[in-house]
This record gives C-alpha cells, structure tokens and sequence, in this order.
C-alpha cells in the first residue's frame, strides 16, 4: 500500500527514551548504531549529549544556511542566517572560523548559482515509514527532492571535510526508499552535493538493491537493538577520538552489558 507524504517538522522527531522500546528509528541513527552499537545506546537510549565539536557546530551553521536558501530567500540572508548561528555558539576555533569564511564567500554563493534551472518539489521533507515485517518505522529528512530535464533527484548537502562515497552511502539508499514507499512518483537519481569541493556527484539505485539494504542491513540494526545488543566498537571508521560521547564509555571491558 502507497502512504502519502508524512510532514514531520525538522526537529522533532521524537526520539527514543530509556526503558522504552522505540517504535521509529532515524536513518542516522541507523548509521550510528552500524558504526558503534555502544554509542548508540548511549545516545539513543540513555539519553546522553556529549560536546559539540567546532566542525559539527560549523556544519549545523551551514546547513540551516541552506534552509534559508530552500526557502527561497535571497543569498545575502542565507548568509546572515550563517553568522548569527556561528556566533550563537560562541566557539573560539581558528579551523572553523577558515572554513566559515569559506562558506560565506564560496559555499554557498557557488551553491545558490549551482540550483539554477533546477525545480524543488520538497525541501527538508519529513519521512516515515513501516518496516517491513517489523514493528519499526523507519525516519528520515531529506535535504531536498527536485526535478531537473524531466528526472527526479534525491539530494542531500553534505560540508565536511570526509568526502563522501556516493556508491556506498547508506543515507541516500534509505532516503531513495523513503521516498519510493511514500509516493506515487519514483526517484531517478540519488546525490550527494559536497559544499566544501563545490561538487554534485549522482548515482541511480534499483528497487532491488533498496530492498536488499532494508532486508540485510537495517533490519538486522532494528533486531539487534530490540535484543539488547549493543557492543562497543572501538575500531569504527573514525575511532573513539572522535566519538563525542566517549567520556561515558569504558572501552576494552565486557562491551554487551
Ligand atoms: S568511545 Fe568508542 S567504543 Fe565507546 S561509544 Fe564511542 S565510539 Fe563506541
């Protein structure tokens, strides 16, 4: 059966409490627990917050930046809208202050140029649902959907320093299979637009691969974490020197509790 759209606002989806089997769960969160199952519960069950670092800080900045322009307001907005949230976070970073001058002044300029010609049919659409045979709903937002030359693209903005592998990227595999289950209409590609390179790189999923993502690699997550499994993972891709919330993980013990 086709659902219609969902319109969950940005930020409130409601997340997971302690004690409490979580009926939904976010595509981040599904990438937070494949990288570490330990940080996972730490977030999203124990309800913890760790620091924000001046390169996530910076990278929220940018994106509500981008809302701005989504929104259809002029550049010079966009930008303003940047400054005020960089400077609400009272970071001191000489990195971060580089890389936002560079966001004001080629970012984004480069990026409200670059979605000319292009039509949006959603911006920062809300997701959600049923997995298949679980009792789950799998969330997501997505950045933005538009039509250009009669195809549909998914597109998700990305402006951190890792760039991303557009062929393995799971966020836009289960954002293609939000969209498909949510409408009526099918997307033709799947993007990542990296501001810091200034760069758009497509890739086109089938309906079979999708099903097999949701089959072999989120399924199992929703399983693991309805059994309580939540081992930690210290040799993820980016390590525990990078894992905000490492002050409340002892690392080399018994790592299922
Ligand atoms: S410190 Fe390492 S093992 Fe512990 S939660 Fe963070 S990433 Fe996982």
């Amino acid at each position: 059966m086709r659902l219609s759209l969902v319109d969950l606002p940005a930020h409130d989806i409601p997340a997971p409490s302690a004690n409490q089997s979580p009926a939904s769960i976010r595509v981040t969160a599904v990438q937070t627990y494949l990288a570490c199952p330990r940080r996972y519960r730490l977030q999203y069950i124990d309800g913890l917050h760790g620091q924000t670092s001046p390169a996530a800080a910076l990278g929220t900045c940018v994106h509500r930046a981008v809302e701005v322009l989504h929104a259809g307001a002029p550049l010079d907005d966009a930008v303003a809208t940047l400054r005020a949230q960089w400077a609400s976070h009272r970071i001191d970073d000489p990195v971060a202050l580089e890389d936002l001058l560079a966001a004001e002044r080629e970012w984004l300029p480069w990026y409200d140029q670059w979605r000319q010609g292009q039509r949006d049919i959603a911006v920062e659409e809300g997701f959600s649902v049923p997995l298949p045979g679980l009792d789950w709903h799998l969330v997501g937002h997505i950045d933005r959907i538009y039509l250009q030359d009669g195809r549909i693209v998914i597109s998700d903005i990305k402006s951190g320093r890792t760039r991303p592998d557009v062929r393995r990227d799971l966020q836009l595999s289960l954002y293609s299979w939000l969209f498909r289950q949510s409408s009526d209409q099918q997307d033709d590609y799947q993007e990542v637009v990296h501001l810091r390179t200034r760069k758009a790189v497509r890739t086109a999923r089938t309906d079979d691969y999708l099903e097999r993502v949701i089959e072999q690699v989120v399924a199992p997550v929703v399983e693991a974490i309805d059994a309580g499994i939540f081992p930690a993972n210290p040799d993820s891709r980016y390590g525990c020197g990078y894992c905000d919330l490492s002050q409340y993980c002892t690392i080399g013990g018994e790592s299922n509790e």
